[in-house]
């Protein structure tokens, strides 16, 4: 389903040579159709600029990205929006703060359409995002032409990620989404993605720094560092991975620098 072949990033801000950063060193990975995939790392490890490469946010210095057999590399991202869900850590990012609860979800639909096409609203479309929003339990049905500014951290999250998969998106991408929530509202956020994930068998990367969720959560986890991917457990042998061996991953390869941020979570 997705291929990055020998991706390499390297980003230098100042000019100088001495600045020069590996964001991504030689990435080869295969994800398969229905993979929900956790990526854990200490910060700066390339993460993000992982699923930056993906949603042609960051071009890549040098390899190819592929999906379902395109070769997608050098293709703007506006046209990957068409068929990839992003969620960010930051809860104002996803959604327009200005538009209510139904516009945003209304062009949320509309995705794959150009933006420049009027768009109305369709009553069956209404009924649609209602069931869709029960589905949060959050009481958020009853609330269409509320604008989204006016909601939670949390609830805009679960609203971002019911929009990044109205469209049944081809993957996925999560990038630290739970991170700005508290604990509890991180769960309901997490628990909800899960059941989307697995409901739908959507193909999905989600980047966390809790260690705990990186297990309890996909199919596959990988652990990258300094912009290589140094673990990659699947299926039963993940099931079976705890924290302690995660741990002693970690201490066994003393380049590998966890964050704080994971130290707390563990
Ligand atoms: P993570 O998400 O794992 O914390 P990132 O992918 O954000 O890591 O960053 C990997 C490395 O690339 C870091 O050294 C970071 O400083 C650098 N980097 C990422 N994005 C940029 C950017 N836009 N400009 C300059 N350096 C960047
Ligand atoms: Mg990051």
């Amino acid at each position: 389903m997705l291929e990055l072949k020998n991706i390499t990033k390297t980003f230098n801000t100042t000019g100088n040579p001495l600045d020069l950063r590996v964001a991504l060193d030689n990435i080869n990975l295969k994800i398969n159709k229905g993979e929900f995939v956790t990526i854990i790392g200490g910060n700066g490890s390339g993460k993000s600029t992982l699923l930056n490469v993906i949603a042609g946010v960051v071009l890549p210095d040098e390899g190819e990205v592929i999906i379902e057999g395109t070769n997608i590399t050098n293709l703007p991202e506006h046209k990957r929006s068409k068929f990839l869900g992003r969620v960010c850590q930051d809860p104002s990012q996803g959604t327009a703060g200005n538009m209510s609860i139904e516009e945003n979800m209304a062009l949320a639909m509309r995705r794959d359409q150009k933006k420049t096409l009027k768009w109305g609203f369709v009553k069956s479309d209404r009924k649609y995002f209602i069931n869709k929003l029960s589905e949060l339990n959050l009481g958020l049905e009853d609330r269409l032409n509320q604008k989204v500014g006016l909601l939670s951290g949390g609830q805009r999250q679960a609203v971002t990620l019911i929009m990044a998969t109205l469209k049944e998106p081809k993957l996925l991408l999560l990038d630290e989404h739970t991170a700005a929530l508290d604990p509890k509202t991180a769960l309901t956020v997490l628990t909800l993605t899960n059941d989307i994930v697995s409901n739908h068998e959507i193909t999905t990367i989600m980047i966390t720094h809790n260690m705990r969720d990186a297990l309890k959560y996909g199919n596959r986890l990988l652990m990258l560092n300094n912009g290589k991917i140094v673990l990659d457990v699947k299926g039963e042998e993940k099931k079976k991975l705890t924290i302690e061996q995660l741990l002693t991953k970690f201490e066994m390869d003393e380049n590998i620098e966890l964050s704080d941020k994971m130290l707390l979570s563990k």
